[in-house]
């Protein structure tokens, strides 16, 4: 019984980011709790808005001032709970957003919206002694014997067009008593059957894992198992037990995993009780999935970031698949990181979280170093299949040799030897690597910053290099600094032509092609994965969306075209990427019964990320790249807080982010946080707007970052109109 609220109100604008008190009619004291969704008069205006409740209190200091009274309550139900709230609080500090974005990622849009559910009218059969009198005979017969086997199934249109069923029939039928209608909610998610996926007994190391997760007291595990040592079976005996223990378990995995093969392990061992949750469904379907876990009907999800936050209400587990992906971590607002909000959630509510990898990221492995995760590990493939021969190809010899083409001969010779014996390969083109860096292709010489030892960009519209991190510039040379040769080149291919060239190289070689323009459409994705599965194609040409978790058992080949293009971007990441995307696409390659093989061409096969991925020695990379890390004071060493302006006015906002840069300067003035930029970003222009960025490095607080944030918003004002700011802490990437 409680007679004031704290309210957040649903409103996009930063000013009215805080609680709003209002008072509780005596008519709702007994009946509003936190997260209900009420109406609300707010600000001058006489409209009503949604506001969510956040905070209930009996009275309130604020003496003299006018307080609102809330006008109704929404829904019966509240849409969350004060623990999830604890949550919001959380992440509100952390990821340094206003409250109503992230109660938006708590609620799906319909429910704010006041989406209903869908309902239609359905057809049941009464009776069918139909001997004998008018209706013995066809089409009623039919129709009353399809219907008996799909009772509700069907509406009256869709028999017509499904059946080729007149309207005028089942009319008939309705008017004499034999048919019914009936109006049902319905479902807009996939409720199609899968084969079953049948449990197989776990081996030896599968089984220890299983069992040290289930007696274990660590809330945070990391599974590192080599690709194709069975982590999805091992998830699989976990979410069951955990079931049967009358808990809910969540399964988040990257986007672009979400493939059709996850979803059909999943319902075909669990049943179609199982949400699926991610960026493509429709807003009905979020809406029906959504209802479902929170009315319980459902005790597993699998989904994508975002699954995260939906309403169940016994978690025992979260797991997160292929934990080193990058998108876990939003890169819009709120910017939150879903392995840390599941670490968040699991310590207050108390629950287990699983992160899976066969390459583990170095802040994650770091903390396992550190005995804050817990570590598990697989060191064989599942089905005893053997890990592939990897070759690594030196595109400097081929040159030498005057082979010119994008294939090298050992390549061109497996390829030949894969189709004549009717096998399937894999070639791989990381083409997000961007076509930015400069290299000699005769020695490998890569241009980087002396300051940051950062690949330096090249800026076609000017013809300089710079270094994104510091600011520093460079005329372009196009005489390589290393080997004085005139092969100075910056790179650029892209997956069509590898399509072009195979066909060239090779004939009439049935090929797919798997990247961002042929998986813009809704299932594309999906037809693309099951028709490369049927062996409708032998070679499957991909980006990244490749690399992931894609099990083709007839695949012995794959090859990686451009090792160069993730060791080479920007970002002190990319040694990491790239030992990452290797390992993955090679562990793509001999999942059957026969042996797989990898070829890798590269300018660089000294690279370290290379050497370590090629003798899959993940320690032995981390412990360098760890060196590395140290030495240039990266994460997880320090924080880096990216401050990043865009304009379609470049006066108005290197200006503007100058003054931002020089008020930072003076309040960091006496810490050991160092101030980097401004600088034009690595992309500095998308959509006509300019882009630049100030780095900050250190080991600051949250309450400082909330500070800087504050200043950054305070000094823009006045130009708030002209001038777009995206804040983010440790984002993905510094591009
Ligand atoms: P990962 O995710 O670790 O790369 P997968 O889960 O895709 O590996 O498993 C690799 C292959 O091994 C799959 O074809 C899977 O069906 C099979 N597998 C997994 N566990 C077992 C097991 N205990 N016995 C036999 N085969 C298994
Ligand atoms: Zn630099
Ligand atoms: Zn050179």
């Amino acid at each position: 019984m409680s007679k004031f609220a704290g309210i957040i109100v649903n409103n996009d604008s930063i000013q009215v980011d805080r609680k709003f008190t209002y008072k509780i009619p005596q008519e709702l004291e007994d009946k509003i709790q936190i997260g209900h969704r009420v109406k609300v008069s707010f600000g001058m205006g006489k409209n009503l808005t949604d506001g969510f409740v956040v905070e209930l209190y009996d009275d309130i200091r604020e003496e003299g001032i006018r307080i609102k009274r809330i006008n109704s309550l929404c829904d019966e139900e509240p849409l969350f709970n004060y623990k999830d709230f604890i949550v919001m609080e959380y992440m509100k500090e952390k990821y340094l957003c206003t409250y109503i974005e992230i109660i938006r990622l708590f609620i799906p849009k319909g429910v704010i919206k006041g989406a209903k559910h869908k309902e239609k009218q359905v057809v049941y059969a009464l009776r069918r002694d139909i001997e004998g009198t008018k209706y013995d005979k066809e089409p009623y017969k039919k129709i009353i014997s399809i219907i008996e086997e799909n009772q509700g199934a069907y509406s009256k249109s869709e028999l017509n067009k499904q059946y080729n069923i007149s309207l005028s029939s089942i009319n008939t039928l309705i008017k004499n008593g034999y048919l019914t209608t009936e109006d049902t909610i319905i479902n807009r998610y996939n409720s199609k059957e899968y084969d079953e996926y049948k449990e197989r007994n776990l081996t030896i190391e599968q089984k220890s894992v299983v069992r040290d997760l289930l007696n274990g007291i660590n809330p945070l595990y990391l599974l590192k198992g080599v690709t194709g040592s069975g982590k999805t079976e091992v998830y699989m005996h976990i979410v069951k037990k955990m079931l049967e223990r009358g808990k809910s378990a969540i399964l988040l995995v990257p986007e672009i995993s979400l493939t059709p093969q996850m979803v059909e392990r999943f319902k075909g061992r669990f049943g179609k009780e199982v949400a699926v949750f991610h960026s493509r469904l429709s807003d009905g379907e979020r809406f029906d999935e959504w209802f479902r876990v929170k009315n319980g009907e459902v005790k597993l999800a699998v989904g994508a970031r975002s699954a995260l936050f939906l309403p169940f209400d016994n978690l025992g587990i979260i797991i997160i698949d292929e934990e080193h992906e990058n998108s876990y971590k939003s890169e819009s607002n709120p910017k939150y990181n879903a392995k840390e909000v599941a670490e968040f959630m699991a310590k207050l509510k108390g629950f287990k979280v699983l992160m899976g990898t066969a390459t583990p990221s170095i802040e994650t492995y770091y903390r396992v170093k550190n005995r804050e995760i817990k570590l598990l590990t697989l060191n064989t493939r599942a089905d005893g299949a053997k890990m592939p021969t990897i070759e690594v190809i030196d595109m400097r010899e081929e040159l030498r040799k005057n082979n010119r083409s994008m294939f090298s001969d050992a390549l061109k010779v497996k390829l030949k030897d894969v189709l004549e014996s009717g096998e399937q390969a894999i070639l791989f083109l990381n083409r997000r690597g961007f076509s930015t860096f400069v290299s000699c292709r005769k020695c490998g010489y890569v241009f980087k910053c002396n300051n940051c030892d950062i690949t330096l960009t090249y800026h076609a519209n000017g013809n300089f290099l710079s270094c994104h991190y510091c600011g520093h510039k460079e005329r372009l040379s196009h005489i390589c600094p290393n080997c004085k040769s005139n092969y100075v080149k910056y790179f650029g291919v892209g997956t069509e032509q590898v399509e072009l060239s195979l066909k060239k190289e090779f004939g009439d070689v049935k090929t797919l092609r798997m990247d961002l323009d042929t998986t813009r459409e809704k299932n594309s994705f999906e037809r693309i994965y099951r028709s490369f599965r049927d062996g409708e194609a032998q070679v499957l040409i991909g980006t990244q969306m490749i690399a992931k978790g894609l099990d083709f058992p007839n695949v012995t080949l794959v090859g990686v075209l451009a090792a160069d293009l993730s060791l080479n971007l920007p970002d002190y990441r990319s040694p990491e990427r790239t030992y990452q995307l290797l390992t993955q696409v090679s562990g793509r390659a001999g999942r059957g019964n026969k042996e797989g093989t990898v070829i890798i061409q590269t300018y660089s096969p000294d690279n370290y990320s290379l050497n370590y991925s090629i003798k899959n020695d993940y320690d032995g990379f981390f412990n360098k790249e760890l060196e590395v890390r140290k030495a240039m004071e990266y994460p997880p060493f320090t924080k880096i807080m990216v401050i990043n302006m865009s304009s379609k006015n470049e006066k108005i906002l290197i200006g503007n982010i100058g003054k931002v840069s020089i008020n930072l300067k003076k309040m960091l003035e006496n810490t050991n946080i160092d101030i980097l930029g401004p600088s034009p970003c690595i992309i500095s222009k998308i959509k006509e707007m300019y882009r630049w960025q100030i780095l900050i490095k250190g080991d600051f607080s949250l309450e400082l970052a909330n500070k800087v944030r504050v200043l950054v918003y305070n000094i823009t004002k006045e130009l708030a109109k002209h001038i777009r700011i995206s804040i983010d802490i440790n984002p993905n990437s510094l591009i």
